[in-house]
């Protein structure tokens, strides 16, 4: 059997490795240069590469520890020393407490009322949760407005919702939110570093297991071939492509397809015939995140007896945390732009970015000398991601798209992060994605007696 996999990030390796093992006849078309889609290395100082996209994983990311292990990568623990920065409007504080100096009563509050609505959640179908139709119909902005009343409740959640989602509450459903959460493995999972789901990232960067498995696949793997249709009959299917290089359409022939794309960029290829449910409506949106990495000698915070974490209430650094390398080699510190912040800052040039960043940066650890480098990297900009951490379901995307998510169109099958129900968003759903897309296949056709017939012809 030929399969041809739309995307080369972690979700279409996996799977393409899954079906090459099982002896089918695989190509990869990935529309950048280069493979690792949301997971790209960047240079935050000459020597450091550090994680411009996804970054943090932890104990229960299965999956992902198992690949780490086989492709010989190795982890850096995210423990961090020292003192906590925050700026609650201008007021600047350190402590040694990871909580934000503000009414303890109305986080208590805030977190209590989530960890309710997280737990009605169905994670095998979110659309038939208890009240799924109320809760797709409003907005996270709209359930807090209800839910919970003391303001310092309000001042956070945004910058909640901004770390864990790259969300502004007022885009996605309440019934994304409460899902996302659960799938991650429930809010206090996903939002601590020791024992959470930021308790380690891949030393060198996550992007590096994706280029080991793209090696692994070798030439299967064809880059520059941005995929603009996928037309099917009784017979097979053809995907065009067309190439950065010389504008080239290149047509493909195979006998099922696996598309791992987000689900906003999959609603973009041209399907014959058409697609009986769509992937992505227009209140689908996507995350917001930009990161920003300066690049110091070394983490010379850590001389001020601070960890370099930090929380602010109004951005652009709405957080920042100490990234550098587990030696202490170099110092990088990482900066999150998210939610409606990373809006605002993703309209700036590059300079007027790096110059908001650094005097945010300034007010944050005013006895810190300037960064060597200071790099910025916008996912709003990125027309092969649109977005990020990941897609965003708005009001009524769940109860419209969520049963469809992974049902097959004929010949053409779905993966990417955002068609699993467990970890969404995440690198860890990325591969169960993979996988799950893969055993589809290789359990709907004997796919090694079929390649077996196509290399025989
Ligand atoms: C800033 C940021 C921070 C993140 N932090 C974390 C984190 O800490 N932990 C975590 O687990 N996850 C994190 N994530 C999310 C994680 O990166 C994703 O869940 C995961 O990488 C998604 O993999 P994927 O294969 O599903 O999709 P993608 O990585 O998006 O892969 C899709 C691929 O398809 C290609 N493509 C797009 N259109 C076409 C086309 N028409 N034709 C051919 N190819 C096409 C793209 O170039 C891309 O390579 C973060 C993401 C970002 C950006």
């Amino acid at each position: 059997m030929r399969v041809v996999v739309v995307g080369a990030g972690l979700a279409g390796l996996t799977a393409a490795l899954e079906l090459e093992a099982a002896g089918a006849d695989v190509a990869v078309l990935e529309a950048r240069d280069r493979v690792g889609g949301r997971m790209h290395g960047i240079r935050a100082t000459p020597g450091v590469v550090a994680d411009g996209g996804a970054a943090y994983l932890g104990v229960r990311h299965t999956e992902l520890l198992a690949l780490i292990r086989e492709y010989g990568l190795r982890l850096a623990s995210t423990e961090m020393l020292g003192e906590s920065t925050f700026l609650i409007g201008t007021e600047r504080t350190t402590t040694a407490s990871r909580v934000p100096p503000l009414d303890a009563i109305a986080l208590g509050d805030l977190f209590d009322r989530l960890d309710d609505l997280v737990g009605q959640v169905r994670l095998d179908a979110p659309w038939q949760s208890p009240g799924a139709e109320c809760l797709d119909r409003i907005s996270a902005a709209d359930w807090l407005a209800d839910a919970v009343k003391r303001p310092d409740a309000h001042t956070f959640f945004p910058l909640f919702l901004g770390e864990m989602m790259a969300a502004d509450p007022a885009a996605i459903s309440a019934l994304h939110m409460a899902f996302y959460l659960r799938s991650g493995g429930g809010i206090r999972y996903l939002n601590a570093f020791e024992g959470g789901a930021q308790q380690w990232r891949i030393d060198g960067g996550s992007h590096q297991l994706c280029e080991a498995m793209a090696d692994r696949l070798g030439d299967r793997v064809r880059l520059g071939r941005t995929v603009r249709a996928i037309h099917q009959n009784r017979d097979g299917v053809v995907v065009r492509c067309v190439s950065d290089a010389d504008a080239a359409l290149t047509e493909y022939p195979a006998n099922r397809v696996v598309v791992a794309l987000p689900p906003v960029l999959a609603q973009r290829i041209e399907f014959r015939p058409g697609l009986r449910a769509p992937r992505a409506t227009a209140t689908t949106g996507r995350g917001c995140a930009v990161k920003v990495h300066m690049g110091y000698q070394s983490p010379v915070w850590r001389d001020h007896g601070l960890s370099g974490w930090s929380v602010s209430t109004s951005g652009p650094l709405l957080s920042t945390v100490d990234d550098s390398p587990p030696d202490g080699s170099a110092g990088v510190l990482t900066g999150f732009v998210t939610g409606a912040a990373a809006t605002d800052f993703s309209a700036l040039s590059t300079a007027q970015q790096m110059d908001s960043a650094l005097a945010h940066a300034r007010r944050l650890f005013p006895g810190l000398p300037a960064p060597m480098r200071c790099t910025v990297t916008d996912w709003l900009g990125e027309k092969y991601s649109r977005g990020c951490y990941a897609a965003l379901f708005g009001p009524g995307d769940w109860l419209r798209l969520g049963p469809t998510l992974t049902e097959p169109h004929g010949r053409v099958h779905w993966a990417g992060t955002e068609t699993s129900l467990e970890f969404f968003g995440l690198m860890e759903g990325a591969i169960r994605s993979g996988r799950r897309v893969a055993t589809e296949l290789i359990e709907g056709a004997d796919v090694a007696t079929h390649s077996r017939k196509v290399l025989s012809r």
